[in-house]
């Protein structure tokens, strides 16, 4: 399951802040990911919960995700950002170069990103 070791790979790089700081306990965290991704978020947060379930650290926490606008390279002109229209089946979902008009390009595929981590911290 994609989701599964997405939200292993989230906690994991919790579990490195948690080392670092004094944290008492994880509320929230964000996380961003483009919509090409693939990701269902409940799988992601079903995930999350399994994985969490007795980690007294992570116990009521939540995890929420972000959809963000794809990111696209232009073979043509290397334009990189956003496209201007959504991919048409017709080119293989390939986007439109807003600089350029090309259909010569790709989406940028980034791993999911965290984006904030709502953390209580000890005072002392
Ligand atoms: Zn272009």
């Amino acid at each position: 399951m994609h989701e599964y070791s997405l939200a292993s790979a989230i906690v994991t790089q919790i579990e490195e802040i948690i080392k670092k700081y004094n944290v008492i306990r994880v509320k929230k965290i964000i996380v961003s990911a483009s919509p090409y991704e693939m990701v269902i978020p409940d799988l992601l947060q079903e995930a999350y919960k399994i994985i969490t379930h007795e980690m007294e650290k992570f116990k009521d926490s939540e995890l929420l995700m972000e959809i963000k606008a794809a990111e696209i390279t232009c073979i043509e002109c290397d334009y990189t950002g956003e496209p201007t229209e959504e991919g048409d089946p017709e080119f293989a979902y390939n986007f439109l170069c807003p600089k350029c008009g090309s259909r010569d390009t790709h989406i940028n595929m980034k791993q999911m990103i965290i984006e904030t981590v709502d953390l209580e911290l000890s005072e002392e």
